[in-house]
């Protein structure tokens, strides 16, 4: 196989959300991992809903995730191109000016539907002569041009559903360019994937019945179509529609919780697949396992607290070098990699991290249960003598246990809630000497 090339072609009307970005990583692990390239494509024709802003922050979204393209273009840039293709379809008769408006168009289908017939459009518009159109027009009517579909059946094999075929017959000769000059979808984007020399569409399944159409188009401008893969939907955890939520899931959001961008990834990377969803700490190693013929044909089920838990198991693994300047950012005195060994097992989030700044290198609040008041107060005398190290802990407290006769919960939980103020939190054998001699023996009392 050549190398692949592919796009991602978000509409910049709003913010990435999690169904977009893994249609965007599918086609970015996919064309990695055989060698290819991965382009960005704006699908800013709408000019009123598309915005500058919306593309920034979907540029910065990506980049964040690691989802990076090697080229990117605006379809905003290209009408020219598309007018050019248009006279082409025009050219060889597939493209025809259609007068209904929409309510006549809703009449039509009114009535076929209740005489029993698929709402397709009749073509009346084809048995048009030039006079009745300069009629129409005169009358102050402006055409919309619809794409003259073949009547066969279209067939692919797509790469996750499997062979396909659309009638071209059961659907209506879809319109490419509206009453005002606007292009819909439709022929911008087989015009580009053309000229790109796209050779996989991936994409979700909602465009399924849209490839029937782009395929004979793109017969006609091109001479053959892409190979297609046409990714299940993505659902909730409960099988609810995902887009009622996008704003709690978008990926802005997601990283203003804390969120990694790996889990976000190796969730979304495994999700509906035949693999079992594990943390992956590079989407180097994603793309080394992806493959199409793993996704599965259901609805995808993105579970917010398996991410939870992925972000969880991958924070737990971070070296220190991935990690000090966000770690800096909280706090200076988090800057530490011994304090980062230590906490981290204890951290769902990096964030997570701050309160232990405190408790360890602040103040904490010694808390002392009255039956344990004598025990701890004797405790500093058994402190091993000299700076405190890894191994002072587990000195300290077998010198206890044989001063005191205490063990187990008996003896390490008083300490530990006079060190921390808590009952549970990092290994002390870590945390001691982070807190230090001074600080131990104040906190001892
Ligand atoms: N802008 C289209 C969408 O977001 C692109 C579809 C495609 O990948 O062809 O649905």
């Amino acid at each position: 196989m050549t190398a692949p090339v592919v796009r991602f072609a978000p509409s910049p009307t709003g913010r990435l959300h999690v169904g977009n970005v893994r249609t965007a990583l599918v086609n970015w692990l996919f064309s990695q991992g055989q060698g290819g390239k991965f382009i960005l494509r704006i699908d800013d024709t709408d000019l009123e809903r598309s915005t500058k802003e919306n593309e920034r922050v979907l540029k910065e979204d990506l980049t964040w995730l690691g989802l990076v393209w090697a080229d990117t273009f605006n379809q905003s840039e290209r009408f020219g191109i598309y007018d050019q293709a248009a006279d082409k379809l025009r050219t060889m008769g597939l493209l025809y000016p259609a007068y209904e408006t929409a309510e006549e168009l809703d009449v039509k289908r009114k009535i076929a539907q209740s005489r029993g017939r698929p709402p397709v459009y009749d073509r009346a518009a084809l048995n048009l002569t030039a006079a009745d159109r300069a009629k129409l027009e005169a009358s102050g009517l402006k055409p919309h041009w619809r794409f003259k579909l073949s009547g066969a059946r279209v067939e692919w094999n797509d790469l996750v559903r499997g062979p396909q075929g659309i009638d071209t017959s059961s659907v209506s000769d879809p319109v490419l360019i509206r009453e005002d000059g606007s292009y819909l979808y439709t022929l911008p984007s087989v015009v580009d994937d053309i000229e790109a020399g796209i050779t996989h569409v991936v994409r979700g399944e909602d465009h399924v019945t849209n490839s029937g159409a782009q395929i004979e188009i793109f017969m006609a401008l091109g001479g053959k179509a892409p190979e297609m893969a046409h990714m299940p939907l993505l659902v909730g955890a409960d099988g609810s529609a995902l887009s009622k939520r996008i704003g709690s899931l978008s990926v802005g959001e997601l990283r203003a919780q804390g969120i990694e961008a790996m889990a976000i990834c190796s969730h979304l990377a495994k999700l509906g697949t035949s693999d079992n969803i594990e943390p992956r700490s590079t989407l180097v190693e994603l793309a080394a396992e992806f493959s199409f013929s793993k996704i599965g044909r259901a609805p995808a089920r993105f579970d917010e607290t398996d991410l939870e838990s992925l972000n969880a198991a991958l924070v737990h693994a971070m070296p220190f070098s991935a990690v000090q300047a966000r770690l800096a950012e909280l706090d200076p005195r988090a800057d530490n990699e011994a304090f980062w060994v230590a906490v981290r097992e204890n951290c769902a989030r990096i964030s997570s991290a701050k309160p232990w700044v405190e408790i360890i290198f602040g103040k904490a609040a010694p808390d002392v249960a009255a039956e344990d008041k004598a025990f701890i107060a004797g405790a500093g005398a058994h402190l091993p003598t000299g700076e405190l190290t890894g191994a002072s802990w587990s000195e300290w407290t077998n010198a206890l246990k044989a001063a005191t006769g205490r063990k187990g919960k008996g003896l390490f939980m008083p300490l530990r809630k006079a060190l921390t103020g808590l009952e549970h939190g990092p290994e002390m054998g870590a945390v001691l000497p982070l807190i230090g001699r001074k600080a131990v023996l104040e906190r001892l009392g």
